[in-house]
């Protein structure tokens, strides 16, 4: 099931993702029953953060639908959303306010969901997918921060382990664990990976990423395994190199905020137990000195502070080479902002407007952005394509709309009728 869709068309497809990223979809535990997370669906698992717009335990959900066009969107759950998943005669729709806007399907369940490790560990509680070619993996479902009551104040991730862990299997990953399943899962295909977690105790996570980085190279044969490191900004910014002897091929830093007072306050850990703020952007310049410009990434999350200093900061940042993405924010359940509105639809859209603006400006490449950010299908991705920057990746191509422009459509149409 998927349509050709016209240029405009997939612009009011990325304004309709914006919407519902933003106010949340709702299916009832009756809809959700009819759904086969054995063999097809793709189910959420909660290994990192929790992302929707409210805890729910009751029934599995889906991780994300796909719209008649194949545009996929990220599954948010939230009761009384102005959207929902509608059932009816074997098929699902996506429904707005009683008005039915496409039928759906569900985004497939990956084969190496259904493996498990050597020591009997769910492969799907290890690494999940991103896309069609990228998995990421939290291998610790904890941050460090709390014990010091220095969590950034929109995570949930504490929140999400206590809610979680038990109930989904999810426990920190081990160098073997995570190799053998990406392992499996570069069998059916993906070709990315990005390491990522909470901080742990004394910071030791440069030794852990070596270990992983050496066990999925022995289990793969592979010495650039497409891994990205995602990691908070050392003291000793010497530790960088060490990532990439061991093997990365990108890194990310997310700085999260740009405003000083801003993350001094949202982000008090990574604050004052990473040498402030100036460190961080001292970090990321040095990962651009050793990964080179475009394979270096940063992430904030968008609609806590101004736009206008969050664009500061993006232009800062792409100048120097790091691709610098702003991310939606969903007020998470369980973290300190539950229950604060994100900015609207309309905020969100002008922004990644203006931040595609300074990607290319800096000329910062579709394939940079799929190099060193772990998202596929993101907004970003279909405005590069939009100017004509394509990726070739037949699998990721697979998992995406195609547009055509509307004389296109006319001419096939009026072909088939000759
Ligand atoms: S450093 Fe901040 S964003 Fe990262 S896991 Fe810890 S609390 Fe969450």
């Amino acid at each position: 099931m998927s349509r050709a869709i016209t240029r405009e068309e997939l612009y009011q497809q990325l304004e309709l993702d914006n919407r519902i990223t933003n106010e949340g979809v709702y299916i009832s535990p009756e809809v959700v029953s009819t759904l086969d997370f054995d063999n097809h669906v793709q189910e959420q698992m909660r290994t990192c953060f929790d992302m929707n717009h409210e805890t729910y335990t009751q029934t599995k959900l889906p991780t994300a639908i796909r719209l008649d066009s194949n545009y996929r969107i990220r599954f948010s759950y939230k009761n009384g959303a102005p959207f929902s998943i509608e059932h009816e005669n074997g098929k699902y729709y996506l429904v707005e306010k009683g008005n039915a806007i496409s039928e759906v399907t569900f985004v497939e369940k990956p084969k190496f969901y259904n493996f498990k490790t050597s020591d009997g560990i769910d492969m799907k509680t290890i690494a999940n997918e991103v896309g069609k070619t990228k998995v990421t993996v939290a291998y610790s479902n904890e941050c460090a921060l709390k014990d010091k009551g220095l969590d950034c104040r929109f995570c949930n991730i504490n929140a999400t382990k206590s809610r979680f862990a038990d109930l989904q299997g999810i426990a920190w990953k081990t160098p073997i664990q995570i190799a053998e399943t990406y392992a499996k899962a570069r069998e059916e295909g993906y070709e990315a990976i990005t390491i990522t977690g909470g901080f742990v105790p004394e910071r030791r996570e440069v030794e852990y990423y070596i270990d992983v980085a050496e066990a999925i190279q022995d289990a793969t044969g592979l010495e650039d395994f497409g891994g990205t490191a995602c990691v908070g900004a050392p003291s000793d910014l010497a530790v960088i190199e060490k990532y990439k002897e061991a093997g990365y091929r990108a890194i990310s830093t997310n700085l999260e905020i740009w405003d000083e007072n801003f993350f001094k306050t949202i982000c008090p850990g990574k604050d004052q137990i990473c040498g402030g703020r100036q460190n961080w952007i001292n970090a990321l310049k040095k990962e651009v000195e050793v990964f080179g410009r475009g394979n270096v990434r940063s992430f904030f999350v968008a609609g806590i502070e101004p736009k206008s200093t969050l664009l500061d900061g993006l232009e800062y940042l792409t100048e120097l080479g790091v691709v610098a993405i702003p991310l939606h924010w969903t007020p998470n359940p369980g973290s300190d902002l539950e229950g604060h509105r994100a900015p609207s639809p309309e905020w969100y859209y002008d922004l990644y407007q203006k931040a595609y603006t300074l990607l290319r400006k800096n000329g910062l490449t579709h394939q940079d952005l799929y190099n060193s950010a772990n998202v596929e299908n993101s907004i970003f991705d279909y405005f590069y394509d939009l100017d004509g920057d394509h990726l070739t990746n037949p699998r990721h191509e697979a998992d995406r709309v195609h547009f055509v422009e509307e004389e296109q459509i006319k001419a096939e149409k009026t072909e088939k009728t000759a």
